[in-house]
């Protein structure tokens, strides 16, 4: 017997797309926490909120490849600047879920008639 097959909703209210676990993008065995917004639904989706948050996204990714070379993390270390990069990583990763927010609300306003 195989585990029934997982699916992820289109966070938009009344969408009946899902999506499932694909090759280069597995899901979690846990979906908690995890939101999509579908093709029909992303591409009303402005463009310049789209790439504020590909901005958002960007600058988190550079906090991790800086954290990630164990030369960085040791200057941090002797410097005694670990405490203000952390707080600083944190607030970029506050910042990309804020910009995934408000692509996923402007998705729904338009979708709900809202805005757009
Ligand atoms: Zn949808």
């Amino acid at each position: 017997m195989t585990a029934p097959a997982l699916r992820l909703c289109c966070c938009v209210p009344y969408c009946r797309h899902t999506r499932g676990s694909r090759k280069n993008d597995p899901l979690p065995a846990d979906l908690a926490g995890w939101e999509w917004i579908c093709a029909a639904h992303w591409r009303p989706v402005p463009w310049p909120i789209k790439a504020r948050r590909r901005q958002l996204d960007r600058r988190v990714a550079r906090f991790e490849r800086a954290f990630d070379r164990p030369a960085y993390r040791t200057k941090l270390m002797t410097t005694g600047r670990y405490d203000a990069f952390a707080a600083a990583m944190n607030r970029a990763r506050a910042g990309a879920r804020q910009g995934w927010a408000t692509c996923r609300d402007t998705a729904i306003e338009i979708a709900m008639g809202i805005a757009g």
